[in-house]
């Protein structure tokens, strides 16, 4: 039997000194993602450091410029926050899309951003090839099962889809991450706290041992004001992204597009910005006609696999219908 220490912490600074001792000892928020990686194997801590009694990290404070969201406020807190969802609503819609209510209710904004990919071959210690659990054994999925694989930002070393909806909001709007570490605090801009897979995909994040997420700071503009989260999956009632688009738009007085941001999810092996489609809207006339044209821009250089090739198709209509869909 593998046994587990539990440590409940009531200060960060032991939280991080815990975690920087001990190599082998876990952080636990809401546990809906690690406690699922140890009930079939894959993760096994030999010991949980609880940092859900620490003080002062659930806040969520919208001021003139920035949305403040601390690392243990909760999904479901932060989605239903009414200047969340007047003044970033696709941050909203992202949440409210995210699991179910009884799991947004447990898991954390901090615990978020770390979940893991639902690759079944990660997930599932019976297939020895996952250069994600074991680096070096190969990579199953790229001759395997891959519906539901990555077509952007993937290596020959690993085509898994980065899962989650939060963060592709949040990738929208240029929010920066902050840390508190054992040499002090860092703050991260949201595209380089996710790393692409290359060929050290067990490599996820940019953090060192005892490294933690504090909070989340999402930038207020008018684009992050007009905004929707739209996402595409096989139920509604509870399934990740086949694809998802965070789009906000500022339109001027004259009708044109002033700023556009739009971001993918469910095709790429992190958060995926669309610079080039971005670029495509901004300075011309707003209008469905000209969505689906700039949308037609999006997924570009994108890496079929065997069953996932419908997926670029899919990730363009779907930032389309989000982009037609945003409150004018
Ligand atoms: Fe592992 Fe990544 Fe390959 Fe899935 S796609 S089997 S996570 S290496």
């Amino acid at each position: 039997m593998h046994t587990i220490d539990y440590l409940r912490v009531d200060a960060l600074e032991t939280a991080i000194a815990t975690l920087r001792d001990d190599p082998s000892s876990a952080p636990l928020g809401g546990g809906t993602t690690l406690v699922d990686l140890m009930k079939c194997g894959v993760a096994q801590p030999s010991r949980l450091v609880d940092l859900t009694y620490l003080p002062g990290l659930d806040g969520i404070e919208a001021c003139e410029s920035a949305l403040r969201v601390g690392a243990l406020a909760r999904m479901s807190d932060v989605a239903v926050h009414p200047e969340v969802q007047q003044r970033w609503p696709a941050v909203s819609e992202a949440l409210l899309r995210g699991a179910s209510q009884q799991l947004r209710n447990m898991a954390t904004i901090g615990g978020n951003l770390m979940q893991r990919t639902r690759c079944g071959y990660f997930r599932d210690p019976t297939f020895s090839e996952c250069n994600k659990r074991s680096p070096g054994s190969g990579c199953a999925a790229l001759e395997g099962e891959n519906r539901g694989h990555a077509v952007l930002g993937t290596s020959d070393h690993c085509i898994a889809t980065y899962p989650g909806d939060f963060a592709v909001a949040l990738m929208a709007f240029d929010a920066i991450v902050h840390i508190l570490g054992p040499d002090g605090a860092r703050s991260i801009p949201i595209d380089d706290f996710f790393l692409l897979p290359g060929d050290t995909p067990e490599q996820e994040h940019p953090l060192s041992q005892g490294e933690l997420i504090t909070g989340v700071e999402v930038p207020a503009s008018p684009a992050a004001r007009q905004s929707r989260y739209l996402k595409v999956r096989d139920r509604v009632s509870y399934e990740f992204a086949a694809a998802s688009a965070a789009v906000g738009l500022e339109i001027a007085d004259d009708g044109t597009v002033a700023d556009a941001r739009v971001a993918l999810g469910g095709v790429a092996t992190k958060p995926w910005r669309e610079p080039a489609v971005e670029a495509a809207l901004i300075g011309r006339s707003a209008g469905p006609e000209l969505f689906r044209e700039a949308a037609a821009l999006a997924a570009a250089g994108a890496h079929p696999r065997q069953h996932n090739a419908y997926k670029v198709e899919l990730a363009r209509r779907t930032v389309a219908r989000a982009l037609i869909n945003v409150p004018r």
